[in-house]
């Protein structure tokens, strides 16, 4: 309950914010850390065009989103087949990663995990950090999810036409559900993606006035290619003219992100609807029926592009009840008047 005046709020939610990005600034990449994942995503590749000529490894997640933090994973894919979808060569995915594996193997320090055979086959390659080195390197090698490669370049859209709220809302997030133990997809909780369509939905289709637009539903203004339109037989359009729409855009909405963060806290306390909601992002509204998607996972979240998809499926039962759990206690102690310094409660509340 916000027992604080309109002007102690004011105050509280301003200060709230500095700390907030004192609090982050240290834990944010250096540029020498992506340099030097830049550097080792060079030389993978290189590896790559060994096994298929001409073959690329782009990366995606975090390390190209805007929203990585120190020592974040690096997820890299490699794109072997050209653009018109003809394969450059005859291996499939499994194969891929058995050869590219080996070469790994031969040619560099690092340790090496092929799985060819999970449901999408990758390999997990890692570096202990070194006095010259002094950066853990930990990547996953997948091939051919170019769905994986765009939603980055939507969530990047994003970033860059409200960096300083979107980011920063985000960036807490993740660090906030990693030392909450609530960022584990593989026991029950959500991953950073699901977290980061939370904090989208939230900025897009619950703040009024929107704190951002949805970009999937502003309308192009030049003519679209193809294969801009459509991959896999996905929509995957979305208005990624970001230099103009920075121009444009600029929404009525002047919270700060500490404001905005006790009111995601709050609504994902108290309002949004398990039992019953599905975020869309791409709809005008934001939100569709479990009923008329036939889904029943405890949270669900329709994939941008993905529509059959949801990014949530493996948030369990006690898993979703640990998060909401988290959030009203995220609330309560944002919303704590009593403790003298905001810091501190940051410093509880993670
Ligand atoms: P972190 O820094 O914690 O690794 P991240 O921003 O890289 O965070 P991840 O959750 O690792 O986020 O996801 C990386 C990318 O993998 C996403 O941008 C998305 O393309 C893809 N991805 C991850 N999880 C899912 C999922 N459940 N469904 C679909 N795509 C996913
Ligand atoms: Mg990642």
């Amino acid at each position: 309950q916000n027992t604080m005046t309109p002007a102690a709020y004011e105050r509280h939610t301003a200060e709230l914010t500095n700390c907030i990005i004192a609090f982050l600034s240290p834990i944010l990449p250096t540029e020498e850390e992506y340099r030097i994942k830049e550097a080792t995503r060079r030389q993978l590749e290189r590896l790559a065009s060994k096994v298929s000529p001409g073959a690329k490894l782009l990366a995606f997640g975090s390390m190209a989103n805007g929203f990585a933090l120190r020592n974040s994973d690096m997820d890299l894919c490699c794109l072997t087949s050209k653009k018109d979808g003809k394969p450059a060569t005859q291996h499939t995915a499994s194969e891929l990663v058995e050869i590219l594996s080996q070469l790994i193997r031969e040619e560099t320090d690092f340790n090496v995990m092929p799985l060819p055979r999970a449901r999408i086959p990758i390999i997990k390659i890692s570096r202990a950090p070194t006095p010259e080195l002094p950066y853990e390197i930990a990547c996953d090698i997948g091939f051919e999810n170019r769905l994986a490669l765009e939603n980055t370049r939507l969530l990047l859209s994003y970033a860059m036409v409200d960096p300083p709220r979107l980011r920063t809302l985000v960036l807490f997030l993740k660090v906030w559900s990693k030392r909450r133990k609530l960022n584990s997809p593989y026991t029950g909780t959500l991953s950073s993606y699901g977290y980061t369509l939370l904090a989208l939905y939230f900025l897009t289709h619950v703040k009024r006035p929107a704190v951002l637009p949805n970009l999937q539903r502003v309308p192009p203004t030049r003519q679209l290619k193809p294969e801009e339109l459509e991959l896999d037989g996905h929509n995957i359009y979305f208005y990624d003219d970001v230099a103009t729409l920075r121009k444009e855009w600029t929404s009525q909405n002047t919270e700060n992100v500490g404001e905005l963060l006790i009111e995601f806290f709050r609504y994902f306390s108290k309002e949004f609807s398990y039992a019953k909601d599905v975020i869309s992002l791409r709809t005008e509204g934001g939100l569709l029926s479990k009923d008329s998607k036939s889904w029943n996972s405890e949270l669900c979240i329709e994939d941008p592009f993905q529509m059959g998809y949801n990014v949530s499926r493996t948030v369990t039962k006690d898993g979703l009840y640990t998060i909401r759990g988290e959030f009203m206690r995220a609330s309560r102690i944002l919303m704590n008047p009593k403790s003298q310094r905001v810091s501190a409660l940051i410093a509880e509340l993670c």
